[in-house]
């Protein structure tokens, strides 16, 4: 039975325990069962897989629209390429929703186009289809934007898995979020906190010692690269909301295994870890817009790591940590030496950054 006097608050939006109660208990008890899907809604992976063809709809609401770094227009293409890219897919085509707030400045959306096209050229894909809406002046911010894609499996993808089935054997199809087994790599592949740390300077005024910015880009081809030259990925998954810690939670569920970090591997810039300090948020729930985490087979961990390494996206990548059948959840091993569990957090602590 719904409350009807509970209400919607911000926190059912910011990527948490909150947010994934309500995608539950509302939109997947609705729609979980109807559909013919590979990979279903109710799986609640970074994409749907429907045929052959892998299905992702993502909207952005980012405050405010420009922030050092980037911009909604890019959030908004990286965001959708990136979740199609984590189930080894290449991103195919996208559709774009437009709802503008009147008064909002023509130039600024000019400039915002202008942006998402760049990101479309980074990315390789492009809008093909579309719609666009005014409302009345009120709390959008100026706009805010759908984009939703389709990608394709491709020879990468299988070479990929021919490499994990060569090791040990996997069911699925595409790198799902319930693929891991014990003993298996995680590997981060760079710095955490800049863009949700870029959008809070941006909505407070706030000055860092050193201008922060968003990690925000599309991150199809590294995958892509990766998953055909190497091989041996089980599981991709981008930290958005929530951050790391709300991600690895969503493995540890889906795949039932425990995972163990190393501190002392977690890559975060020192002037990220400051500013974290000063507003005591923790970096591990910030949300990303540039980065993956990759679940290996052990033997392919070093190699992985060798080959993100060379690339610009990747140059920064950690393994940070491993599967574990001793426990559930997510631990970690402190730098000085003690053991903690690193909950799943409530709700990303930075309000609207994608
Ligand atoms: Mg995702």
């Amino acid at each position: 039975m719904v409350d009807q006097n509970e209400k919607i608050t911000m926190m059912h939006g910011a990527g948490g325990a909150i947010m994934h109660d309500l995608v539950k208990n509302f939109l997947v008890k609705t729609f979980g069962a109807i559909g013919n899907a590979e990979v279903p809604l109710e799986a609640m992976d970074d994409a749907a897989v429907v045929g052959d063809i892998v299905f992702k709809s993502d909207s952005h609401a980012v405050k405010p629209i420009f922030f050092p770094g980037g911009d909604i227009g890019r959030i908004a293409i990286s965001g959708t390429v990136n979740d199609i890219s984590c189930l080894g897919a290449q991103p195919f085509a996208l559709a774009c929703g437009l709802i503008l707030e009147e008064g909002l400045l023509l130039s600024d959306l000019d400039r915002i186009l202008i942006s998402m096209h760049k990101a479309c050229v980074e990315a390789d894909v492009g809008i093909v289809t579309g719609d666009t809406k005014v409302v009345e002046k009120g709390a959008l911010g100026g706009l805010v934007m759908n984009v939703s894609g389709i990608g394709k499996r491709t020879s990468a993808l299988d070479k990929n898995l021919a490499v994990v089935r060569s090791i040990r054997e996997l069911k699925a199809n595409w790198t799902l979020d319930s693929n891991l087994i014990e003993g298996e790599k995680i590997i981060l592949t760079g710095t955490l906190g800049e863009h949700g740390l870029a959008v809070l300077s941006a909505q407070q005024g706030l000055k860092f010692g050193s201008e922060i910015k968003s990690d925000v880009k599309p991150l199809n081809h590294m995958v892509q690269e990766l998953l055909g030259q190497v091989g041996g990925v089980v599981a991709i998954k981008d930290p958005t909301r929530g951050g790391l810690a709300d991600a690895l939670h969503e493995w540890t569920e889906k795949s039932k295994i425990g995972i163990l970090l190393q501190e002392e591997k977690i890559p975060i810039r020192q002037d990220v870890q400051i500013a974290c300090e000063m507003l005591g948020i923790d970096p591990l729930e910030i949300g990303n817009e540039g980065k993956l985490i990759i679940g290996v087979v052990p033997q392919k961990a070093q190699e992985v790591l060798e080959f993100l390494h060379q690339t610009v996206q990747g140059k920064d990548a950690q393994i940070i940590g491993e599967t574990t059948a001793q426990f559930g959840g997510v631990a970690m091993q402190t730098a000085v030496g003690g053991k903690r569990i690193v909950a799943r957090p409530v709700g990303d602590p930075i309000p609207r950054i994608c």
